[in-house]
């Protein structure tokens, strides 16, 4: 995933520093160029759509992007048990669903198989409060609410609320088509959609407007909104805690939802400028006094170079595009070249930690009797007494998950990957007591050494990854977005993640820039159509909140036009209907991984330490010792 194919491939990466030339040719004005910050979701489907739209228009267009580290994904990322690269597992954004039309259809158009989560272990997935499990049932993957267990505990409210969701998702993917699509203002469409009905209350607030009982909302609804959002119910909007809901055709693709993005750079023959992170754009004086259009002039900086080596690209861009959390980015806004300032928002804080171990959950942790059977996947919930607060309550984790079995290379015995959710870096006491055996400060010992005469160690944790990530905002109720449009020729795509914060909605945020930045040129180009797309807007009947839309030029998207959502009920009620994810998300906010832990050595017998991605480790750390966390993003 590093970009070895495209030093195969071409000769343009030499270096995005110096003497690096390219095969742009800058000197055809008619050529668009368009700059794209960041290779995540956003960057890497704004990239690929942007070729798509520009080659259906006839419109010439270079297209680079400029990434800060040596990968493409972003927040979407695998790392290898046992640095084996036949074993991944996702660190970061992990599943998508049928609703998922830009990732769904991009997996079918690269070949790329998918899977669905989740591991053939036999367990149960529950729910736990740190008291008791407040619901437990048989699944081998955390992916399937049983309904008919469900309705057996909890009435009608599992119908209604799946009821509710669909609807939901029924009414959130008209974004994706005329005359929703594209769309200037996310705010205006939000509303004009009516989602922001949904998006102004808390979670608890809209169940309870629906009359959905509280004990449902609060054990299952609100554990799905822990493990997919970091969030308790009474902090998350409406529309988070039901796409929290929305796991039903879970999948994710073999071997890493990275190569999604991958393909998508690939497709779009942008160059890619690796370890190049933007430090500022900047207007470029015009040479031409009746030249009405900008073009931008963008500063990149080796990282960890000192702070006066910028270096100033030798193209002037058409459009820029950021496809990355503003406030993280590092960017400058120099000479007030955004006049309306990025709001900075709440990310939320998630320690990520993945872990092989020989031993299954403890019996004791969760008070079951010593020979029960002990669930494989472990939601939580607030206990009684945690009220409604932040953070994860008495349980202390979001969740705790089986997600792979493996074979251990030294001992060749099979091991189980866990994943855990939580609010704080696990501690060795919490592992210890997860797995009822000692978990020592390090994990230094080698496997298998002998302790006593004739006794076998048997290593508690054989591998170790943590990572803390600011993996998405935290949804608090609001009706408004940071907009797509920053200025002329200046777009933005990370302020879909205080609506919902996935990989699809940024997909779709990246989308969406493409095309509106296709639609400028053809405007633009075409006096004709830029009248006809003004009057078009004066009657679009649609746009009751006076969107300046160019309607004329909205075409639909065949690949994008979605069947009519289905929004009765679900067949047979007490069927397992909805899957839900492991690391279930289907939307996300605005995060950016803190810190993420990159080219570690996975040596087994060494205890990992979340740190700042590609930041040094010099020794092994207690873990104890506090993780390196930094308000930066992957
Ligand atoms: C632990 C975790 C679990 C998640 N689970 C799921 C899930 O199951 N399903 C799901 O759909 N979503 C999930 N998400 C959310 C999902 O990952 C994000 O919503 C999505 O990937 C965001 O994509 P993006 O392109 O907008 O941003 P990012 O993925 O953050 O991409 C931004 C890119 O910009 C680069 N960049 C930053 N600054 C600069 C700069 N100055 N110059 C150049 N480049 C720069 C970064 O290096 C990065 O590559 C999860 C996230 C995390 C962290």
């Amino acid at each position: 995933m590093r970009f070895s194919w495209l030093l195969e491939k071409t000769s343009l990466l030499t270096s995005v520093f110096g003497t690096t030339e390219t095969s742009i040719d800058e000197s055809d004005s008619s050529v668009k160029q368009v700059a794209i910050i960041g290779a995540g979701a956003a960057g890497s489907s704004a990239a690929y759509h942007l070729r798509r739209y520009a080659e259906e228009a006839g419109i010439p267009i270079n297209i680079t992007v400029f990434e800060k580290t040596d990968r493409i994904g972003g927040r979407t990322l695998t790392v290898n048990v046992y640095d084996d690269p036949l074993s991944p597992v996702e660190l970061g954004a992990s599943i998508f669903i049928d609703a998922n039309h830009i990732l769904v259809n991009a997996t079918r158009a690269f070949n790329l198989s998918t899977a669905k989560p989740g591991t053939d272990e036999k367990g149960d997935l529950a729910i736990w409060d740190g008291n008791h499990f407040v619901f437990r049932q048989q699944s081998n993957s955390w992916g399937w609410w049983n309904l008919a267990k469900l309705f057996w505990k909890y009435g009608t409210a599992p119908y209604y609320t799946d009821k509710l969701m669909r609807e939901t998702v029924a009414t959130f993917v008209k974004l994706y088509q005329a005359p929703y699509f594209p769309f200037r203002s996310l705010s205006e469409r939000a509303y004009e959609l009516g989602l922001t009905k949904i998006t102004g209350l808390t979670g608890e607030q809209f169940l309870a407007e629906k009359e959905i009982d509280s004990k449902y909302a609060h054990d299952i609804v609100q554990a799905s909104t822990r493990v997919n959002y970091a969030s308790n119910l009474a902090r998350i909007h409406g529309l988070g805690a039901m796409v929290s809901m929305a796991p039903e055709g879970a999948m994710q693709v073999t071997g890493g939802n990275w190569q999604i993005f991958s393909k998508m750079v690939e497709a779009s023959n942008a160059r890619i400028l690796p370890n190049s992170p933007v430090t500022s754009i900047e207007l470029k004086e015009s040479a031409d006094p009746d030249s009405k259009a900008p073009k931008y002039v963008i500063k990149t900086a080796s990282p960890g170079s000192w702070a006066g080596r910028a270096e100033t690209h030798s193209v002037a861009f058409d459009d820029v595009v950021i496809a990355t959390p503003y406030q993280f980015s590092g960017i400058k806004n120099a000479n007030n070249l955004i006049e309306q300032p990025i709001d900075d928002i709440p990310y939320a804080t998630l320690h990520v930690t993945l872990f092989a171990s020989p031993f299954r959950f403890s019996t004791q942790f969760f008070k079951l009797a010593p020979a029960s059977e002990v669930p494989t996947s472990v939601l939580t919930t607030l206990a009684e007494g945690d009220g409604d607060a932040d953070g994860a309550g008495l349980a202390g984790f979001y969740s705790a998950t089986l997600v792979k079995v493996v074979t251990n290379p030294k001992t060749l015995n099979t091991e189980y990957v866990y994943k855990i959710f939580s609010p704080e870096k696990v501690s060795p006491e919490f592992l210890s007591s997860l797995l009822g055996v000692t978990v020592p400060d390090t994990f230094t010992g080698p496997a298998g050494a002998s302790g006593e005469e004739g006794t076998e160690v048997v290593e508690p944790i054989s591998w170790y990854h943590p990572t803390v990530f600011h993996p998405y905002p935290v949804k608090y109720p609001r009706v408004t977005f940071q907009e797509p449009i920053l200025r002329d020729g200046l777009y933005y795509t990370s302020g879909i993640e205080s609506f919902i914060s996935t990989m699809e909605t940024s997909a779709l945020m990246g989308m969406n820039v493409a095309r509106l930045i296709v639609d400028d040129y053809l405007a633009s180009s075409s006096p004709a159509e830029t009248n006809a797309t003004d009057s078009s807007n004066a009657t679009d009947s649609s746009n009751a909140t006076g969107t300046t839309e160019p309607v004329a030029l909205q075409v639909e998207h065949e690949q994008y036009v979605l069947e009519e959502q289905q929004n009765e009920v679900p067949e047979g009620y007490g069927q397992p209907l909805a899957e839900q994810e492991e690391q279930a998300k289907v939307l996300e906010s605005h995060e950016e991984p803190i810190a993420v832990q990159q080219e570690q050595d996975h040596a087994p017998e060494s205890h990992e330490e979340p740190v700042v991605e590609q930041e040094e480790q010099n020794e092994v750390p207690s873990i104890q010792d506090d993780p390196v966390v930094e308000q930066k993003e992957l």
